[in-house]
Order: structure tokens, then sequence, then C-alpha cells
């Protein structure tokens, strides 16, 4: 299985933008971005051209969602099948389990969701899912696989301090989360890309 092993804040200040990847860090003084000033270094300059822009934006959307580019490109194609390809492209994302984990609150960022995943800890309606892509569906049940440990009594006390999306529904004090319904475009529009810039890009 790929792995991306390359210094996380560095892709931040390649974009020379926050791409929130670290958890807590990235709301912290720590944070590499805040610490330097990065706008100033990023790689497109202010005369950007158009391309350069659309580009921009899809290495941002693709590496807040922690993806490569073969398999971003195949959920873009998934996305245009589907009718508008911006809105349902980030409708995929997500969708993603290792995003769902990161939503509700029991990883910091979504490479801790994927690693929590990955390493079998999460059951969607009662079976093991060890897929970081996987798409959750109205109805599912997210669950951690062993409810009793400790970890999944700190899960159930973080999920207390997140503000859960409105497709989700929390139930079990803390410990399983219900998908009440697909997310849609409304849910999507405080994310921070402009993902018609991505369409323009995969376009041409
Ligand atoms: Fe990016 Fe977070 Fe690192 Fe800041 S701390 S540079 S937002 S990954």
């Amino acid at each position: 299985m790929a792995r991306d092993l390359s210094a996380v804040c560095k892709k931040c200040r390649r974009e020379g933008e926050k791409l929130f990847l670290k958890g807590e860090r990235c709301l912290s003084e720590k944070c590499a971005l805040s610490r330097r000033g990065a706008k100033e270094r990023s790689r497109y300059s202010r005369r950007a051209s158009a391309y350069a822009l659309q580009l921009k934006e899809k290495q941002k959307l693709r590496l807040m969602y922690g993806m490569f580019e073969g398999q971003f490109r195949r959920f873009f194609k998934l996305a245009a099948k589907r009718g508008n390809p911006a809105i349902g492209l980030l409708l995929l994302l997500e969708r993603r389990l290792d995003n769902v984990v990161h939503r509700i609150g029991w990883a910091q960022s979504r490479s801790q969701a994927r690693q929590m995943v990955r390493h079998g800890h999460i059951a969607v309606s009662g079976h093991k899912v060890d897929i970081p892509s996987y798409f959750v569906k109205a109805g599912d049940q997210i669950e951690l696989r062993k409810p009793d440990s400790a970890s999944a009594q700190e899960c159930a006390e973080l999920l207390d301090t997140v503000k859960l999306p409105p497709w989700f529904s929390a139930a079990s004090s803390g410990k399983k989360v219900q998908i009440t319904r697909l997310p849609a475009a409304e849910d999507v529009a405080e994310i921070p890309i402009n993902a018609q810039l991505v369409v323009e890009l995969y376009s041409k």
C-alpha cells in the first residue's frame, strides 16, 4: 500500500497556505506557517497564470484529504459521472471513512483517522472496515471496535467537544455515530476550496 511519508508542514509551505494536516498543532503558535509568514514563500507568484491557480487549488484539496494523484483523479471522474463535478467531488471526499472519523472528532487530523481505520479500530454497521477511502452511506453506524478500551473512552469524550456535521448523529454515549443522510451541497460550502478551478484543470 502506497504511503506518503513526506514532511507534512512542508506541504503547507509549498502551497503557501494552511492545509490543517496536523490537528491541534495547526491552530497553535507552533504552526510552521504562523511562524514564518509563508504566504511570501508560496511557489505561486502573485501574478500566477490561470493554470497555476487551478493547479494550486487541486493540490490543496488533494493534500487536505491525503490522497495521491491517481486516486484523486479517479474520484474526480466518479464525481463527473454524477452531475456537477465541483460539488460532487467535495461530496465524495466528505464521504470517505477517514474523513468521517476525523469529522466525528475521534482523530485530530485526517492522517490520524486514516491510521485508525487502517489499524482496524473502526467498524461500519457492525463490520470491521480498514479501507480509508470506503464511502459511508445513509444509515451506516460508525463505531469503535473496542468500545470498552481506554482509547474508546477518550474518543467518546472528544466527541462531546466537537460540533458534529448535520448529517451525523451521536449515539451510545459518544462511542457510535449514525450517518443520518448523505452530505448535501450546503454541508460542503465551508470547505475553503474553489472546486470549480479543479474542474477546469481536469477538463483541459
Ligand atoms: Fe500546515 Fe498544520 Fe503544519 Fe501549520 S502545523 S504548516 S497548518 S500541517
